[in-house]
């Protein structure tokens, strides 16, 4: 076996656009590979996911220096681990959940519920009380069902709205799925909330995961401010700005560094009054660089002269991103000469293919590891147990 693994893509180079001056101005990170095969010593038993704490620690202070006035609120979906929430929580990072489930975490881990804003647009009445009981204090709405609906449970909630960004160059777009249009969709919205007397007191947006785009930022900043304006024309008092997420971390396309981002986000929050609290919800950011994925090759075989690789872990073991579209910098023990893989999980459904004519070794073979670097988010987050395979461990160093 190599020491060191082997890594399939080179870096792409820098695109030529009028934009390259973004992307891949600063060094990113991934876990010192030593830890990897410190990790196998102690043997291996099933996918894993292997997390070093301490460069999560490092991108939230990245994040905090890079935009000093935006408080970040991990988005817990991204990587609900306790041990990486315990970080989370002593890095000073506040939180942003979608479930009861999620904030029953949050909760048993001292997070106050102040500290919790639950930032799903649509919330069963179940859920609203449970929150509601415990002391969630905050809640985001995109329709005016939505507004009535918090509101008939809550009557005091702080509430904030959902408007769409443009998503472009994002590799998640949301398209269309949340937020309503700063122009006009708003509109009732506020006028309802002025009505109910509710306190309508924020703005939100979500550019799209993994967004490549900072000018997305810039679009949405200006839209929450056109909210502000017809929010004080209606009588409500804003004074919330929640940039949402979306912060890309680096595979193998060149991404804008945090620092090129918070050019951006900084010049755009100038003109935001003092009174108006500035959050983010950065989920993947905090927590990809942080981890190594580790899988192994369950077998191979030829199917119409194509190279098929099946792993332990596949779309339902938590390598589901790949199917649309992301792809891992992926490294191997082998040195063979790269021609194109079909990659599968280990399951009997046709929808288990991870990604197609991927290059990788000739000489891969059942047994090899599989080392998914930058893999810290949205993993062992979507695994499920999904014909009878089981879900990956999560080892923190
Ligand atoms: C998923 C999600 C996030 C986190 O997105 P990332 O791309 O992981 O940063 C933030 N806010 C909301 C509302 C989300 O649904």
């Amino acid at each position: 076996m190599a020491v060191r693994p082997v890594a399939f893509k080179k870096p792409q180079t820098t695109p030529e656009t009028e934009q390259s001056q973004l992307f891949d101005t600063h060094p990113e990170v991934r876990l010192d590979f030593s830890h990897v095969r410190e990790a196998l010593k102690q043997g291996y038993s099933k996918p894993f996911l292997l997390v070093d704490t301490s460069l999560i620690r490092n991108k939230v202070r990245r994040f905090k220096a890079a935009m000093p006035r935006v408080h970040p609120h991990y988005a817990v979906k991204a990587n609900p681990d306790p041990r990486v929430l315990k970080t989370l929580i002593e890095e000073g990072a506040g939180f942003e959940i979608a479930s009861i489930t999620e904030l029953d975490l949050l909760l048993e881990l001292g997070v106050p519920a102040a500290e919790i804003y639950y930032s799903n647009p649509m919330k069963s009445r179940a859920y609203l009380e449970y929150a509601a009981a415990r002391g969630v204090e905050w809640y985001v709405l995109d329709s005016v069902e939505e507004l009535r609906k918090i509101v008939s449970i809550k009557p005091d909630a702080k509430l904030y709205v959902r408007i769409e960004a443009p998503n472009v160059g994002s590799d998640w777009p949301l398209s269309g799925k949340f937020g309503v249009k700063a122009a006009d969709e708003v509109d009732p919205i506020i006028a309802e909330a002025a009505a109910l007397k509710a306190d309508l007191a924020g703005v939100t947006f979500h550019v799209g995961s993994q967004c490549r785009n900072p000018e997305n930022w810039r679009v949405g900043i200006q839209g929450a401010k056109r909210v502000f304006r017809k929010m004080r024309l209606a009588g409500l008092k804003p004074r919330l700005l929640n940039i949402g997420g979306g912060y890309p971390v680096r595979h193998v396309k060149p991404i804008p560094s945090i620092e090129k981002i918070a050019e951006v986000v900084n010049h755009a929050l100038r003109d935001v009054p003092q009174s108006v609290r500035v959050m983010a919800e950065p989920g993947r950011y905090f927590v990809s660089d942080a981890g190594f994925f580790i899988c192994r090759v369950v077998g191979t075989a030829t199917r119409s002269g194509k190279r098929w690789m099946y792993w332990d872990a596949g779309v339902f073991g938590g390598i589901l991103e790949t199917t649309e579209g992301l792809r891992y910098d992926v490294l191997t023990d082998r040195q063979g000469k790269l021609i194109p893989w079909n990659i599968a999980g280990p399951t009997c459904d046709s929808v288990d293919v991870c990604m197609r004519d991927e290059l990788f070794p000739e000489d891969m073979q059942d047994g090899d590891f599989i080392y998914i670097a930058n893999a810290g988010a949205y993993t062992t987050a979507y695994a499920s147990n999904f014909n009878g395979f089981p879900l990956p461990d999560v080892r923190v160093i």
